[in-house]
């Protein structure tokens, strides 16, 4: 990605001018890092002596970033439970896919919950993800209660003596208190099974500003544990990433940079703060 790689390298040798800490702000904002964020990095530009300038705003992104696990998490000794939450279109089924294929490839049994009963197509879309790698999914009537898939699944997912449980939920965001009743039925059906262990906000990473607020209902509707950023392939904004988990102390656990089964990586924060610095 390396949004910010070329105004490092070009001031490693010499002081930036007042036009080209402009240009530096403009690429900052353009990325989608927030304006109080943005404001931060300029000021630590303005006043390091440039050899110390990438390092001071790789450690000052980290600082502001969240110190708790990033792995996801595994249950001891019984089924885990996974749901994936976020707005449609954002890649949350993809993800389900992907997320499902990697732990599976990592030796562990799993199962799919089909939960997006309002979309035809999201749940035909899982079928196919399903039979591609080899995962069973769980599907309950078009239109019919996600709830009651999620449970359905939980039952069979804890009887058959499954690893891993990934519910796929509905993102439409009518209201918040429709998501709210819907999102918290899901949890509560499930718990009366096997408890939740991971809730999984999904972000596209082109989003723009508008993320955090998506994240800000999710959250408050169903208590979030990590954020995957999806398509960041390619993308200019990856910004957003580290503005949501910095607005919400929600730690981004794992990245996505395609439409693949294999495109899903953990995120790890000084790799891609590294990349975003030093990359031109
Ligand atoms: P949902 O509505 O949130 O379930 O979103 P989908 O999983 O259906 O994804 C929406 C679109 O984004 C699809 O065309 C996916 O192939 C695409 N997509 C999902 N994740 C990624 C990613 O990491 N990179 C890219 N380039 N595309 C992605």
């Amino acid at each position: 990605m390396g949004l910010f790689g070329s105004f490092f390298t070009k001031f490693s040798r010499s002081r930036a001018t007042p036009e080209d800490i402009n240009e530096f702000r403009k690429v900052l904002i353009e990325s989608d890092i927030g304006a109080d964020f943005a404001e931060e990095i300029v000021g630590l530009v303005e006043r390091e002596k440039s050899e110390e300038l990438s390092k001071s705003v790789a450690s000052h992104i980290r600082a502001s970033l969240s110190d708790s696990d990033r792995a996801i998490v595994k249950a001891d000794g019984r089924l885990t439970t996974i749901l994936v939450v976020g707005v449609n279109g954002t890649g949350k089924t993809t993800t389900v896919a992907k997320l499902a294929n990697q732990l599976k490839s990592s030796g562990n049994r799993v199962i799919l919950a089909a939960a997006d009963t309002f979309r035809a197509a999201a749940v035909e879309q899982l079928e196919t993800w399903g039979a591609r790698i080899g995962i069973p999914v769980v599907i309950g009537k078009v239109n019919g209660d996600p709830a009651s898939v999620a449970f359905d699944a939980a039952t069979r997912a804890k009887n058959e003596g499954f690893e891993y449980l990934i519910v796929d939920t509905a993102g439409r965001l009518h209201t918040k208190s429709n998501l709210m009743e819907e999102l918290g039925k899901v949890r509560r059906v499930v718990e009366k099974v096997s408890p939740i262990d991971e809730v999984l906000f999904v972000l596209d990473g082109t989003t723009g500003q508008n993320g955090i607020t998506q994240a800000k209902s999710f959250a408050e509707a169903v208590s979030l544990t990590g954020i995957v950023v999806t398509k960041l392939d390619g993308s200019t904004k990856g910004g957003i990433a580290l503005a949501t988990e910095r607005a919400l102390k929600i730690p981004i656990k794992l990245v996505g940079t395609g439409e693949g089964a294999t495109d899903l990586s953990a995120f790890e924060p000084d790799a891609y703060i590294s990349d975003l610095l030093t990359q031109p």
